[in-house]
């Protein structure tokens, strides 16, 4: 089964128009072929700028977050029209420091995966243990939770992020061994949730102080089909050899 490798840039609350545009420059000028599909999202104030700045290159753009209803009373919020009406593609649902920050459920992460796929964006699913269920044993148990709460019966289309929330802007990365038994067993799931085949297609990425350093060793793993990047994605140097690495 080949899944083409697919990287996001999590700008998170990073940057300021200026060196969005620079950012957005630079990539315009990058002309060597990608070797995966690559989304980058930034915060939303930022949205409309980046998508009209990557416009006609094969870079795309996503939301970090997303509202489940379409428009309301919701002081803060964004929607799933907004981002499309930006020029969004993708957006993440369900990001650990969303679920952290912000008190995310798994039932609302759902709705918000749904409430993407209504407005035709694509959602990438977040989902990942703390030191203390690794720890204490039940990181399989938490991964199938999320998994299936993310998913709410409509796995088409989604990408799954792996991101262990001990390796997120720790400078702790997982190891390539213990990053691929969690996508293989997150694919075991899926086989069980979706369909054998369905799950062999998914592309399921790794997030967690992934660098171009450790990015070509995790990426050799069988069951890693790319990464989300944070703090390395806000340098468009070591964003791209990222994206090198999966070639
Ligand atoms: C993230 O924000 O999704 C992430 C993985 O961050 P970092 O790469 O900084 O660990």
């Amino acid at each position: 089964m080949t899944r083409r490798p697919l990287v996001g840039g999590n700008w998170k609350m990073h940057l300021l128009r200026a060196d969005a545009e620079a950012y957005c420059e630079r990539l315009r000028g990058e002309s060597a072929a990608l070797p995966a599909d690559v989304a980058l999202f930034p915060s939303a104030p930022l949205l409309a700028l980046v998508a009209r700045g990557l416009a006609g290159t094969p870079f795309a753009c996503g939301g970090q977050d997303l509202h489940p209803e379409e428009k309301g009373a919701h002081t803060g919020d964004v929607s799933g029209p907004q981002l499309a009406d930006a020029g969004c593609e993708w957006v993440l649902c369900g990001h650990s420091e969303r679920r952290q920050d912000h008190g995310e459920s798994d039932e609302l992460i759902g709705r918000k995966a749904v409430a993407a796929r209504r407005h035709g964006l694509k959602p990438l699913i977040c989902i990942g243990e703390t030191l203390d269920e690794r720890r204490s044993g039940t990181t399989y148990e938490v991964l199938d939770r999320q998994l299936e709460a993310g998913l709410a019966g409509r796995p088409e289309p989604c990408a799954i992020a792996y991101e262990p929330i001990w390796a997120i802007g720790t400078g702790e990365t997982a190891t390539p061994e213990i990053a691929q038994e969690a996508h293989q067993h997150i694919r075991e799931t899926l086989a069980d949730l979706i369909g054998a085949e369905a799950a062999g297609s998914k592309r399921i990425l790794y997030g967690g102080s992934v660098k171009p350093a450790n990015a070509a060793e995790l990426f050799s793993q069988p069951d890693i089909d790319g990464f989300l990047v944070g703090g390395a994605s806000l340098d468009p140097e070591g964003f791209l050899a990222i994206i090198r690495s999966c070639g």
